[in-house]
């Protein structure tokens, strides 16, 4: 007799832990497979963590769950070579429990997640690779582990394996992931101790601020950067289309050292000392670029499946809802006796259409390739528009309307009026 389980969940992180979590609390039978030596241990985030997500799984995990510092304020800049120009967001009401984003370190959040699971009566089993999927006819019947004798067989698996998929890959659920669908992304752990985090960030107790930059920082490839405030570190890091870096041959940490050493982020980082560089792909196709997402004794969530809303930096909410609505799909089907069919699991789908997760990179479906056909954004607008406010701001004596001429001449003559328009109305149309 072999071991069988309702379900085994493939990964743990956000994406496997909220599946294996739920399904294990509804009384499911669930095993949960990671390769690292602790969930979490080989897992990258910036990291935001987004409470409402995890509320709806586990509505009290702010009374133990290792959290850094909620955050009231959202800073935005646009980085010209030398210059910024910003805007910021702080609130009292994000100053007010129940607070809605925090910074979190991914090896302890994953770690305390995973014990959730647990405690919840799944059983969980790191240092175990799966290596493929195993098949009864067209449905998963299991997965072949590199564990001595090592095939577990289930009713359903969920692969929640994190960005591009070898399982999926290897098992013909999905085409090898496109270098334009995927962005590279480095960061550094920078330890700084509390009373200088504070008073720099003008923050305090266990208020944090995030920063998200974009512009010249990315040398006219197309991604982000960020700066985010943990208790005793902070995170920096940038990422960029994976097709951008292989064509123009700039190593991600030659990008991030020279953002380290843009003058509005050097003094942020004076005294902070670096306690970890890691990178990580991230997909980010879009609505476009997700796979197949369920068949015959089989679904996938997470990053696996692509969800990831690059504009609003949203990954791990993505994962944990989806590993969630996965794992209620499961749910209901078992209640009622019925198969994880393809036909049945197809509800899985319907409920992530039916959610944020899908309507929003539904909304954004269009803006892969409006990046793609105008790189102006990421080089001649930050130039431009900080050029704009340094006329602005710069008192020199000479009249405003010259000033505002000679602004105007160097949006016209740099990029031309129906550049601008046609930028304009593709941006319009990828944000609408
Ligand atoms: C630099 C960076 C910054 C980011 N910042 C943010 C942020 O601030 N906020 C946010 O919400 N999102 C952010 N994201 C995105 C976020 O990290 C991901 O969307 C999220 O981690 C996806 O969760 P997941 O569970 O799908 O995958 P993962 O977290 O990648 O987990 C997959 C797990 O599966 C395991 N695994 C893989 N293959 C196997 C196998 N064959 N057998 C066994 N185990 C396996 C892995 O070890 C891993 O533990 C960021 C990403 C990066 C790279």
């Amino acid at each position: 007799m072999h071991e069988k389980f309702d379900t085994i969940v493939v990964g743990a992180g956000p994406a496997g832990n909220a599946a294996a979590y739920t399904l294990a609390k509804a009384g499911l039978s669930v095993l949960q497979i990671e390769r690292g030596e602790t969930p979490g241990s080989k897992n990258v985030q910036g990291a935001i963590l987004y409470a409402d997500a995890l509320e709806r799984i586990i509505p009290d995990f702010r009374d133990d769950a290792p959290l850094e510092r909620y955050l009231i304020e959202q800073r935005g800049w646009l980085l010209d070579d030398e210059a910024y120009v910003g805007g910021n967001y702080r609130a009292e009401a994000f100053n007010r429990p129940p607070y809605n984003r925090y910074t979190i370190v991914r090896a302890q959040f994953d770690k305390w997640f995973s014990k959730k699971v647990q405690d919840a009566g799944g059983l969980v089993i790191c240092e175990t690779t799966v290596r493929e999927l195993i098949f009864d006819g067209d449905r998963v019947a299991g997965v072949l582990t590199d564990r001595e004798g090592g095939a577990i067989y289930a009713d359903l698996v969920i692969l929640a394996d994190g960005v591009n998929s070898t399982l999926a890959r290897k098992a013909g659920f999905h085409p090898e992931l496109k270098p334009k669908d995927v962005a590279l992304a480095v960061k550094e752990t920078l330890f700084l101790a509390p009373e200088i985090i504070e008073p720099r960030f003008n923050v305090k107790g266990d208020e944090g601020v995030a920063i998200e930059m974009v512009g010249k920082i990315t040398k006219g490839m197309i991604g982000t950067g960020f700066l985010y405030t943990n208790k005793e570190s902070l995170t920096i890091g940038v990422g960029c289309m994976l097709s951008d870096f292989a064509a123009q041959k700039i190593p991600p940490y030659v990008m991030l050292e020279e953002m380290k050493a843009h003058p509005a982020i050097r003094p942020l980082l004076e005294g902070a000392e670096v306690k970890e560089y890691v990178a990580h792909l991230i997909p980010e196709g879009g609505y476009d670029a997700i796979p197949k997402l369920y068949g015959n004794g089989w679904m996938i969530a997470g990053d696996s499946a692509g969800l990831v809303n690059a504009v609003h930096r949203e990954g791990s909410n993505l994962a944990m809802t989806s590993g969630r609505l996965a794992a209620e799909t499961a749910i209901d089907l078992h209640a009622a006796g019925q198969p994880f069919s393809a036909a049945n699991l197809a509800g899985y789908k319907q409920r992530l259409d039916d959610s944020f997760v899908m309507k929003d990179l539904k909304k954004y479906r269009r803006l892969p390739a409006a990046l793609h056909r105008s790189p102006h954004f990421f080089t001649l607008y930050p130039e431009l528009i900080t050029l704009a406010a340094h006329q602005w701001v710069k008192v020199d004596g000479v009249d405003k309307k010259s000033k505002e001429r000679e602004v105007r001449r160097a949006f016209a003559g740099r990029r031309g009026w129906l550049g601008m328009m046609g930028d304009a109305f593709r941006l319009w149309r990828a944000f609408e």
